[in-house]
C-alpha cells in the first residue's frame, strides 16, 4: 500500500483521529524496585545485578519504600487518586532480557486511578485529558544487537536494568491531534521532573511512551480499532509517528479495508511505521497476583507525610507568577522552563528593586541575545544576580536603557558576567543639574515647532525632548534627572506664554 499520494483536505475531514498514551518512567531512586542493587544508567554490563534481579530461585523481592514514595508524588501531581490497598501482579510472558520470565507489575488493583492533565488545544483553550491509572511496575533489562564482532550470530544481555522501578502511566482516549499529544507528553514531563521522580532522559531511555491511536468516521458511535506505535523516542517523532500512521489507517479504510489491532514500529530514518506482530497473538499476560509481596498499603498518614514533598507545580506556578510579576503567559513559560531556574529567578526577583524590571530585563535583553548566541537561560555570561544589579541600576536611574543595552552586549561579546563588565566601564552617568539644563536648553532653542505644540497643551512631546537631549549626551544623561528637568523647562514655558 503506497502511503505517499497525500491524502485530499476532503477525505481528511470525513475521520476523527483518536488517540490514547502509554509512558513509562523510571524512577529517581538510589536502588531498585525490589532489591538493593544500584539503580544507574549505563555501567559495565551485568555489574548491577543480585539473585533477585537476576531472577535466581530463591531469591524474594522487598519493595523500596523510597519507589512507592515517588510513584505517590507523581500520581498527586497528575491528580489521581491514591488507592490505600494495591496488589502487586505477575505480568507472564518470555523475552531474553527478562530472568523471571514474568514482570512484577500492577494490574487490576492499580496504586492510583481517574487523573487528568490539563493541555491547550488548537484554539488555546484548556482541554482536560483524563488518566485511567498510574502503576508500579519493574524494569526489563536490555538485549544488545549492536557492537560486537559477532552481533549477526548472537544477542548479548545486559541486566543492569532489570528491575529498575517504573511508573506507568496510561491516558483515556481522549486526544485527538497529533498536536494534543506532543503538549500532553510535555506537560507530563515537566511535571514528573518539577516533583522531581524522574530525569526524563529520553535518550537514556528513562522516559518512554507506546501511542495507541485509531480512526473513526466523524459522529461515529464507537472507536475505530487501534495501532499501537512503540519505540519513538522524542516527542517529536512521537507527533510525526502519529500523523503518519492517521493517515495510514485512513488510505486503509478509505480503500475499503479493515485496520488490523497491532504494535507497529517508527523507523525514524524512513518516517513510517511497520507492523510489528498483531496484538491478538502477543496478549494473554495470564496475569495473578504476586505470592512474594503483601498488598501494597499506603495509609492517609504516610500520604500526607509524602505529600509534604509536593512542590507547586508548574501550571499553578505560571498562574501565579503572571498575577505576581505582571508577566505574559509567554513569559510565565520561558521563566519557568525548569523548576531550578524557576526557583532561583524568584529568589533572584524578590531581592530585587523591582521585579518586574527583572522580568522585563529577562523577557526582552537576555533572552534574546542569549537566542542570538544559541544558549539557554542556564548558559548566560549573565548571571541572574547581574541582571538584578542591571535591574536595580536601572531603576534608581543610575543607568540609562541605551548604557544598559551596551554593557549586556560588552557581557555577550566577552562572555563575562555583569558585575565585572559595569564595574570597569562604568559609565560616566551626568547627574549635574546645570550640564543637563545647558542641552535642554540648546535643543529647546532648535525646535520653536516642538515647543510651540507643548505650550498648546500636547504634552506628549516632552518625550520627543527628552530623547534628544539623551542623544546629545550620548545616552550618558542621568534619564530620572533629566525626564524631571524637560517637564520643569517646558512648564515654565509654557505658564510664560
Ligand atoms: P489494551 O488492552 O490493548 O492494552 P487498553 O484499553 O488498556 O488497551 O488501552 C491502552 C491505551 O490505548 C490507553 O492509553 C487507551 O487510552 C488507548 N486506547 C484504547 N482504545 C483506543 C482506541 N480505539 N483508539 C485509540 N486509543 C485507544
Ligand atoms: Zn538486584
Ligand atoms: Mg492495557
Amino acid at each position: 500500500m503506497s502511503t505517499m499520494t497525500a491524502l485530499s483536505p476532503e477525505v481528511l475531514a470525513k475521520y476523527q483521529p483518536v488517540i490514547g498514551l502509554e509512558v513509562h518512567v523510571q524512577l529517581l531512586t538510589e536502588s531498585k524496585a525490589f532489591c538493593g542493587c544500584m539503580n544507574r544508567y549505563g555501567g559495565d554490563p551485568n555489574t548491577h545485578v543480585c539473585p533477585t534481579c537476576l531472577g535466581l530461585p530463591g531469591a524474594l523481592p522487598v519493595l523500596n519504600r523510597r519507589a512507592v514514595e515517588l510513584a505517590v508524588l507523581a500520581a498527586r501531581a497528575i491528580h489521581c487518586d491514591i488507592r490505600e490497598t494495591s496488589i502487586f501482579s505477575r505480568k507472564n510472558y518470555f523475552y531474553p532480557d527478562s530472568p523471571k520470565g514474568y514482570q512484577i507489575s500492577q494490574f487490576d488493583q492499580p496504586l492510583a486511578e481517574y487523573g487528568w492533565i490539563d493541555v491547550p488545544d488548537a484554539a488555546g483553550a484548556a482541554k482536560r485529558i483524563g488518566i485511567t491509572r498510574l502503576h508500579l511496575e519493574e524494569d526489563a533489562g536490555k538485549s544488545l544487537h549492536d557492537g560486537f564482532a559477532d552481533s549477526v550470530s548472537r544477542t548479548y544481555i545486559d541486566l543492569n536494568r532489570c528491575g529498575t522501578p517504573l511508573v506507568e502511566i496510561v491516558s483515556e482516549p481522549d486526544i485527538r491531534t497529533p498536536d494534543e499529544a506532543f503538549e500532553y507528553l510535555t506537560r507530563l514531563k515537566e511535571i514528573l521532573l518539577y516533583t522531581g521522580v524522574s530525569d526524563c532522559n529520553m535518550e537514556e531511555g528513562s522516559l518512554r511512551c507506546d501511542a495507541n491511536v485509531s480512526v473513526m468516521l466523524k459522529g461515529a458511535a464507537k472507536f475505530g480499532t487501534k495501532a499501537e506505535v512503540k519505540n519513538v523516542n522524542s516527542f517529536r517523532y512521537i507527533r510525526a509517528a502519529l500523523e503518519y500512521e492517521i493517515g495510514r489507517q485512513i488510505e486503509v479504510l478509505e480503500s475499503g479495508s479493515r485496520v488490523v489491532q497491532e504494535s507497529r514500529l517508527w523507523n525514524n530514518a524512513e518516517s513510517r511505521t511497520y507492523s510489528m506482530r498483531s496484538k491478538e497473538q502477543a496478549h494473554d499476560y495470564r496475569y495473578f497476583p504476586e505470592p512474594d509481596l503483601p498488598p501494597l498499603v499506603v495509609g492517609e498518614v504516610w500520604q500526607q507525610e509524602i505529600l509534604k514533598a509536593l512542590p507547586e507545580l508548574p501550571e499553578a506556578r505560571r498562574e501565579r507568577m503572571i498575577a505576581e510579576y505582571e508577566i505574559s503567559p509567554q513569559d510565565a513559560m520561558t521563566l519557568t522552563a525548569t523548576r531550578a531556574f524557576a526557583d532561583r529567578f524568584e529568589a533572584a526577583a524578590r531581592r530585587a528593586r523591582s521585579p518586574r524590571r527583572v522580568v522585563s530585563l529577562i523577557t526582552s535583553e537576555l533572552t534574546g541575545r542569549l537566542k542570538l548566541a544559541g544558549l539557554d537561560l542556564e548558559q548566560s555570561p549573565v548571571s541572574l544576580a547581574g541582571i538584578v544589579m542591571a535591574a536595580d541600576l536601572a531603576e534608581s536611574g543610575d543607568l540609562s536603557s541605551k548604557m544598559l543595552k551596551q554593557l549586556l552586549d560588552t557581557c555577550f561579546a566577552e562572555g563575562k558576567d555583569f558585575a565585572e563588565v559595569y564595574e570597569r566601564e562604568k559609565p560616566q552617568q551626568i547627574s549635574d543639574t546645570s550640564v543637563i539644563e545647558a542641552m535642554i536648553d540648546e535643543v529647546i532653542a532648535a525646535n520653536p515647532k516642538q515647543v510651540a505644540q507643548y505650550v498648546c497643551g500636547k504634552k506628549t512631546v516632552a518625550a520627543f525632548f527628552v530623547g534628544n537631549v539623551m542623544r546629545l549626551s550620548k545616552g550618558q544623561a542621568n534619564p530620572i534627572l533629566l525626564s524631571e528637568l524637560v517637564t520643569k523647562k517646558l512648564d515654565a514655558l509654557a505658564s510664560a506664554s
